[in-house]
């Protein structure tokens, strides 16, 4: 039987007959992989310790018929802190959930299992608002998905944002109105410069840039709802599309 490594996060576990679980792991270098742990649930079982959820493990497989076993696991982080906070524990569910839907099986998954891993790590740290994570998290999952929000140029006329002046952004449009145009959609929220650097800063730069900086606190709650609505409707359009995909595919 052959035997693969791999390593990666576990972000989903569900149970498989009386003692077994199957696994979804995000890995760097295979995408999301499923793969069945024999005999989890027994007390004493071997690797029961090492494949809790959210661990960051290296993994041996062995091949199976329709999917691999586990045959060995050691931990490189268990981000342990995640699990003291329900906060905290609710962002990492919602960062696992998200891409677990939106991340095929056979998709290649690198530059989204670096985002979740720096993801999972900021939460154990517990340096930055847990919002402001959130909100990294799904400004950066749009941008690998190609639907990185337009944070310079008017989304209507394509003319570059005065920051001297008025302008807003449409999560419905994907990106910021000129003055000219905030009334071309009434999803239209009105941002100030600050606000609009928060966001732009969030999509260039890992957190690190943002945690000796104090002085975004203040615009954190509406970029949170402002991300959050993004991602609700890029979502829908998302599962949609796929959805009628697999509508299609069935003829
Ligand atoms: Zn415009």
């Amino acid at each position: 039987m052959a035997t693969i490594k791999t390593k990666g996060i576990i972000i989903k576990r569900i149970n498989l007959g009386e003692a077994d679980k199957i696994l979804t792991i995000l890995t760097a270098d295979r995408g999301k992989i499923r793969v069945i742990a024999k005999g989890m649930r027994r007390p004493n079982a071997k690797l029961g310790g090492f494949l809790e959820l959210f661990r960051y493990n290296d993994y041996m497989l062995a091949e199976g018929r329709n999917l691999d076993l586990v045959t060995g696991a050691s931990t490189i982080e268990s981000f342990r802190q995640i699990s003291l906070s329900l906060h905290r524990l609710g962002l990492a569910y919602y960062v696992a959930e998200l891409i677990d839907k939106l991340v095929e099986e056979t998709q290649d998954a690198d530059t989204i299992f670096d985002l979740t891993h720096s993801v999972f790590r900021e939460i154990n740290q517990q340096k930055l608002p847990i919002d402001l994570i959130k909100s990294f998290f799904e400004l950066n999952l749009l941008s690998i998905l190609g639907l990185r929000p337009e944070l310079d140029k008017c989304i209507v006329c394509n003319k570059l944002i005065d920051e001297q002046a008025k302008f807003g952004f449409s999560w419905v449009l994907g990106g910021v109105l000129d003055g000219e145009h905030l009334t071309n959609d009434h999803h239209v929220v009105g941002l100030n410069k600050n606000e609009l650097d928060l966001l732009r800063c969030l999509v260039a730069n890992p957190c690190k840039s943002l945690q000796m900086n104090q002085s975004y606190v203040d615009d954190i709650p509406k970029i949170t709802r402002l991300t959050n609505s993004l991602m609700e409707y890029a979502l829908e359009r998302q599962l949609r599309s796929r959805n009628f995909l697999e509508e299609v595919l069935q003829f």
